[in-house]
């Protein structure tokens, strides 16, 4: 969609990449990096063997392994969601890669961050608390003419089912369904929690709430979050008095959704048997679904054909973000590793599909 790396205000999706460091296992064990960065938006990736050649890639931005979360919320572009969302429009970051390049690491920072009363400072703070401070100082800037109403969700999908993760006893036992809405013209999650947040430290309790209860579905399935997608969501709702006419009040209802996607691998592993079979199938799915909507949009032929979005739970509840006039931001985590090339090369050109 875009000519260059010097357009990436103008589109509706935009892709970034993000390079891991290498890890100590790796280090200890002399893997070494296989990526290198010629600049200009771009990666360049030794092939899986000896004979195969070198590939190229070009994005909006890359960011190497010493970039810091500081730099994720400056340089990917998150900001110009934040203030479309802001403005009534449907916004959607969502991290992809195989498990262990970073998704998390990029979304949420490192989990302890959370326990007891987190130091606000701390660089280890991932995008979306980065992205909640952000919006309150948005916020806080035009507060003399404009009412803003917040309202949060987090959500799990594991295996097409729906989780709540700010109400997840009830919903373990029962899935949430996901339905079609014809006032909203979407999709939503029926009896979803949606909670108020009147001030920073609300939302901050929400990702953290989320993160918790995520991490104790983890405990009791093994792999847990390589095979689970989660959305956390804000909606924006503002109403400002018009310039002249102090008596009528403008309104706009905007969102931004923070989504943390399967393990890209998982999307091979159609080899396995029973359970893992079917989660696999479905994970498989969805992050085809997706691939496939991103690659639609980017491609104006396709733009007006049928985009499957019904094809997944994922898709059904991204599909205002992914169609229309929604923003969406792709961040394509990578490990540098020579042990792991082929999924590398799997995800740089997933990611080069959705540009
Ligand atoms: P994923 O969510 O994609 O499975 P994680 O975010 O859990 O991967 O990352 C795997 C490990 O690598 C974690 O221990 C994480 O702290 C570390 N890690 C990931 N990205 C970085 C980074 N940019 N800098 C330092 N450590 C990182
Ligand atoms: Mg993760």
């Amino acid at each position: 969609s875009s000519s260059g790396s010097s357009t990436p205000h103008e589109d509706n999706i935009n892709v970034v990449v993000r390079v891991r460091p290498l890890n100590n296992k790796e280090i200890k064990s002399k893997d070494e990096s296989v990526i290198q960065f010629p600049g200009n938006g771009q990666i360049l990736c030794e092939g899986h063997s000896d004979m195969q050649k070198a590939k190229l890639f070009s994005y909006n931005v890359v960011f190497e392994p010493g970039a810091s979360q500081e730099d994720i919320l400056n340089y990917s572009g998150i900001k110009r969601l934040i203030e479309m969302a802001i403005e009534g429009f449907n916004a959607t970051v969502f991290c992809y890669g195989q498990t262990g390049s970073g998704k998390t690491h990029t979304l949420t920072g490192p989990p302890d961050l959370f326990v007891g009363k987190a130091d606000i400072s701390h660089p280890g703070h991932g995008l979306v608390f980065r992205s909640f401070f952000y919006l309150f100082q948005l916020l806080q800037q035009r507060q003399e003419n404009t009412q803003f109403i917040l309202k949060a969700s987090f959500l799990e999908i594991y295996n097409e089912k729906v989780i709540d993760l700010l109400n997840p006893g009830a919903a373990r036992k029962k899935p949430l369904a996901v339905r079609w809405s014809k006032k909203l013209r979407g999709f939503y999650v029926e009896n979803l929690f949606l909670v108020d947040c009147e001030e920073l430290d609300d939302l901050l309790a929400v990702l953290e709430e989320g993160m918790r209860n995520r991490s104790v579905g983890s405990h009791l399935m093994n792999d847990h979050s390589s095979r689970s997608h989660t959305i956390l969501t804000v909606h924006i709702t503002s109403e400002q008095q018009a310039e002249n006419e102090k008596s009528v009040f403008i309104s706009k209802q905007g969102k931004i959704n923070f989504v943390d996607l399967a393990g890209s691998e998982m999307t091979k592993k159609t080899h396995s048997e029973g359970k893992t079979l079917e989660e696999a199938n479905n994970i498989n799915k969805s992050l085809m679904v997706l691939g496939y909507c991103i690659a639609s949009l980017s491609d104006t032929r396709k733009k007006n054909g049928h985009i499957p979005y019904r094809d997944s739970q994922l898709t059904k509840l991204l599909a205002d973000s992914l169609a229309g006039n929604g923003v969406t931001l792709m961040i394509a985590c990578i490990s540098p590793a020579k042990s792991n090339v082929s999924e590398t090369i799997n995800t740089l050109r997933y990611a080069a599909r959705a540009k």
